[in-house]
C-alpha cells in the first residue's frame, strides 16, 4: 500500500490499535464486492494482524445471480426477434448447460452496454427488434434502470424490456444472520448501497442480531478506519450501526433514487445462488410499468435450471468457506474458463483470490 506519510500514519494508528483491540480470533465480513477487491488490491489482509480474519459476503451482484436468470437471458437470446444487452461481466456467466458467450458465439444477438440508456438507445434504433437489458444489480444501479423504464414510457418506446434480478442487500444479510450457523463478529457495510438506502434498511443488524456495523468508504484508509471502528465495538460489547463514509452517505440516503425504484418496482421474492429464494428481496417491475417487464411481454421457454454441485461459489457468498477450499479454484475455474459466477466478476471472491492470491 503506497500512501502518504500523514496517511501513512493514519494506517499506522488505526492497524495498531485493531491489533490492541481484538483480543481473540474474529471475524468480520465485508458485504460489498467492491470492498473485497479494494482490500485484495491494497494488501490490508496482510497488514491486519491474523487474529482478525476478513471474509466476503453476498455483495456482488454477478455472483449472486443465479442460474435459473442466465438460462432465461440465454433463452430469450436464441429469440430471432430479440437482442439482449447487458453488461460484459454476464457473458461469461455459465447456466446451466451454457452461457450468454457461447449462445453469441452460436449467432445469438448479445451486445455488450455500459448503461440501460445504452439499451433503450439501440431500441429506438432498431424499432423491428426487442431488445432486452439485463437488470442485474443491487440498489445502486435499479434507480437508473427505473428511470430508464420511465423515459421509456414517456417517449413511447414500446421494444425496450428488462429482465430484472435488482436486488436489494440487506435481505441477503438479514438470511445470512437468521442463519445460526453463520459466524460473523461484524459487518463493513457497502457504502454506495447506503448512499442510495440510508442507514435505517441495515438497522435490524444490530437491533435484531446485536452485531455492529459500520458503513465504509472503498479507500484503503476509508476501510481500516471501519475495521477500527469495528474493533472499539467489539471491544466496548457494543452493537451499533456507525457511519465512517459520512463524505458520501447521509443518514436518509438519497430520497430521489428511493423514489425512482418505487415508483417502477414491487418488492417480491427473488432467487440468489448459494440462499434460494429470499422474501421480498428481488425488485420486479410493477403494474404500471408491466409492458417494459421482459417475462410479462415476451413468451420464452428454457431449460431446467440446476446449478453445477461441483461450485462452492453459494458457500463462499457466505464466508462458509474461502475459494481456496473449493477443488476447482485455479484448476478447472479460472476467469478464462470460469466454473461459477464467483470466478466471472472482477468483484468476486475467487476471481479476487485468484488474481491478488491468499494475502496472508
Ligand atoms: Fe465456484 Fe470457481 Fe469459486 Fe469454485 S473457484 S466456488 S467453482 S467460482
Amino acid at each position: 500500500m503506497i500512501m502518504p506519510e500523514e496517511c501513512k500514519k493514519a494506517a499506522e494508528f488505526f492497524l495498531q490499535n485493531i491489533d490492541r483491540l481484538i483480543t481473540k480470533p474474529t471475524r468480520f465480513m465485508e458485504v460489498c464486492g467492491t470492498h473485497t477487491v479494494s482490500i485484495f488490491r491494497s494488501g490490508i489482509r496482510q497488514l491486519l494482524p491474523e487474529k482478525v480474519d476478513l471474509v466476503s459476503g453476498p455483495g456482488c451482484p454477478v455472483c449472486v445471480t443465479p442460474n435459473d436468470y442466465m438460462d432465461t437471458a440465454i433463452a430469450y437470446a436464441k429469440n430471432s426477434n430479440v437482442i439482449i444487452t447487458t453488461f460484459g461481466d454476464m457473458l461469461k456467466v455459465p447456466g446451466t448447460s451454457t452461457s450468454l458467450y457461447e449462445a453469441r458465439a452460436e449467432g445469438a444477438d448479445v451486445r455488450i452496454v455500459y448503461s440501460p440508456l445504452d439499451a433503450l438507445q439501440l431500441a429506438i434504433n432498431n424499432p423491428a427488434k426487442k431488445i432486452i437489458f439485463l437488470a442485474v444489480g443491487f440498489e445502486t444501479t435499479a434507480p437508473l434502470t427505473a428511470a430508464t423504464i420511465q423515459t421509456a414510457q414517456k417517449k413511447q418506446i414500446n421494444n425496450f424490456f428488462i429482465l430484472s434480478a435488482h436486488k436489494w442487500t440487506y435481505t441477503a444479510l438479514d438470511a445470512l444472520l437468521s442463519d445460526p450457523t453463520i459466524k460473523v463478529d461484524g459487518f463493513l457495510l457497502p457504502g454506495h448501497v447506503c448512499v442510495i438506502t440510508g442507514e435505517a434498511p441495515f438497522s435490524f443488524v444490530s437491533e435484531r442480531y446485536a452485531k455492529p456495523a459500520v458503513i465504509a468508504g472503498f479507500e484503503a484508509l476509508d476501510i481500516l478506519r471501519a475495521v477500527y471502528m469495528l474493533a472499539l465495538q467489539v471491544q466496548n460489547g457494543q452493537a451499533k450501526i456507525e457511519n465512517a463514509y459520512k463524505r458520501v452517505v447521509r443518514t436518509e440516503g438519497n430520497p430521489i433514487a428511493q423514489n425512482a425504484i418505487s415508483s417502477v418496482f414491487s418488492n417480491t421474492s427473488a432467487n440468489w445462488r448459494g440462499f434460494g429464494g429470499i422474501e421480498n428481496s428481488g425488485m420486479t417491475v410493477n403494474a404500471a410499468y408491466a409492458q417494459y417487464d421482459a417475462l410479462h411481454s415476451i413468451p420464452v421457454t428454457k431449460e431446467n435450471s440446476r446449478e453445477n454441485p461441483a461450485c462452492r461459489c453459494g458457500d463462499v457468498l457466505k464466508g462458509n468457506i474461502n475459494p481456496t477450499q473449493c477443488p476447482l479454484f485455479k484448476k478447472i475455474c479460472t476467469p478464462e474458463h470460469p466454473a461459477g459466477a464467483c470466478m466471472v466478476s472482477i468483484e468476486g471472491t475467487c476471481h479476487a483470490w485468484y488474481k491478488y492470491g491468499q494475502g496472508r
